[in-house]
């Protein structure tokens, strides 16, 4: 087929709400490892991974060479069945999970993930109430919209029951007008206060990504997990960390990114990087809150043999190649030129992130922070053209995501800095002649 006709069948065969990026989909060919083709045979260095999953680069041999063996030794006979890739991948995430958290429960997608964290925090703890926060997705699921703290990812629908926000700890848009340290993380004690005013008082649980991806990588300070979590534990709750971003040494130097905010959650969730590709969602907890869990369950393609080679042969990966170190120090490297590229263009309000996952977020004015969503859409464009993949998040579409495989080198990283100067420069240029044009 040719691109007008995949995009034209797109169009027509999909559900509309099934959104893309540019104003031309990019229509998508082969991929490896860094890098990714369209079909007519454009080059782009993917600097979005497929939104934050492809975690050691695509089709890497290392872990395809073991998926084609498993295709066809064991495509599929479900959990009712067990075989060794559902063991070997469960004992290896024991012993990468923090604390006493050693049991796993797969399914096909974060989603699914978070509604048996959910599920379980409810059984664990006998209450029901869950404190989620503003800025925050959960998945698609209607419980995991309720999750969800962003109106674009929430349908017109009712809502899950027994869902409350808090304030999320957004430093450069502080929802109290603060400024860090001087604020003493004030926001921590709206979760306490939502709990006081807007619960019974007795809570199931406490979810959060540990830095919030489709949010805009928004990055909490670092007090401000221990602060929530010792509030969840005076009220009763499980505290769940959803990892589907943050999990698999994105964040640098650590398995899980809570584990940088020195906070040990009871409920784990993963998804996207986990498999490098290959669909996969899952549930980690302690054995006391698994057992919990009364009654049968099952999920059909939950724990798949070969989804659990692929995801075992990328953990495995990231531990022998020391990838965790590598998103520390090339991931340090990317933030020096994102904070260089912010000296030299006005449109950059904030840099943010950790390790391999850092973002930009664009606004019209630095001191008015008004933020700048077709700047940010024409960004997309000019990367693209330039043979850069970024991706686009935020409540009001004005932050640029960047989350490469977690194996790329500083040499990556110096020409994802210089396409996206190119791209920045060509935006500035049309800022100033629409303002000249004036
Ligand atoms: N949690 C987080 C933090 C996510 O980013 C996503 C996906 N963007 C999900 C859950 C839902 O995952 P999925 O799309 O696999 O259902």
């Amino acid at each position: 087929m040719t691109k007008e006709e995949i995009i034209r069948k797109y169009k027509q065969y999909l559900f509309p709400s099934v959104s893309t990026y540019y104003s031309e989909p990019l229509v998508t060919d082969h991929a490896n490892m860094q890098y990714v083709w369209d079909v007519e045979g454009k080059k782009y260095l993917d600097f979005f991974g497929g939104i934050v999953t492809i975690s050691v680069g695509h089709a890497n041999p290392r872990i395809t060479s073991k998926v084609k063996a498993q295709v066809d030794k064991l495509q599929h006979a479900s959990t009712v069945f067990p075989n060794e890739g559902i063991v070997a991948l469960a004992e290896k995430i024991a012993r990468l999970t923090p604390g006493e958290i050693s049991q796993s429960y797969f399914t096909n997608s974060g989603t699914e993930a978070n509604e048996m964290a959910i599920q379980l925090a409810r059984a664990h703890t006998g209450n029901f109430e869950i404190i989620a926060l503003r800025h925050g997705y959960s998945g698609r699921s209607q419980l995991a919209q309720s999750l969800t703290g962003q109106n674009t990812w929430r349908q017109s629908l009712p809502a899950g029951f027994g869902v409350v926000h808090a304030m999320n700890p957004y430093c450069y848009r502080c929802p109290l007008g603060k400024t860090y340290p001087d604020c003493g993380v004030a926001c921590a004690s709206d979760v306490e206060a939502v709990i006081q005013t807007s619960t019974s008082g007795r809570i199931a649980g406490f979810i959060a990504e540990p830095i919030q991806g489709v949010g805009g990588f928004i990055t909490p300070p670092p007090e401000y997990f221990k602060i929530v979590f010792r509030t969840v534990k005076q009220y009763g709750g499980d505290f769940i960390a959803d990892e589907v971003q943050t999990g698999w040494g994105r964040t640098g130097r650590k398995w899980f990114g809570i584990e940088q905010w020195e906070v040990t959650p009871d409920i784990i969730t993963a998804a996207k990087g986990l498999a490098n590709g290959a669909p996969v969602g899952a549930t980690f907890t302690r054995p006391e809150i698994a057992a919990s869990f009364r009654g049968l369950q099952i999920s059909t393609f939950g724990g798949n043999p070969v989804t659990c080679v692929a995801a075992k042969a990328t953990l495995d990966l990231i531990e022998e190649d020391n990838l965790l170190e590598n998103a520390h120090v090339v991931g340090s490297y990317f933030r020096e030129g994102l904070e260089g590229l912010k000296d030299k263009y006005p449109l950059i309000g904030d840099v943010r992130g950790m390790g391999l996952m850092q973002g930009i977020e664009l606004v019209k004015d630095p001191v008015t922070k008004e933020p700048a969503p077709q700047e940010t859409a024409q960004l997309m464009e000019e990367a693209r053209r330039a043979g850069l993949l970024i991706g686009k998040g935020g409540l009001w579409g004005n932050v640029i995501r960047m989350s490469p495989p977690m194996n790329i080198s500083k040499g990556d990283v110096d020409e994802a800095i210089r396409l996206l100067d190119r791209a920045l420069a060509a935006v500035e240029q049309t800022r100033h002649a629409t303002v000249g044009a004036r």
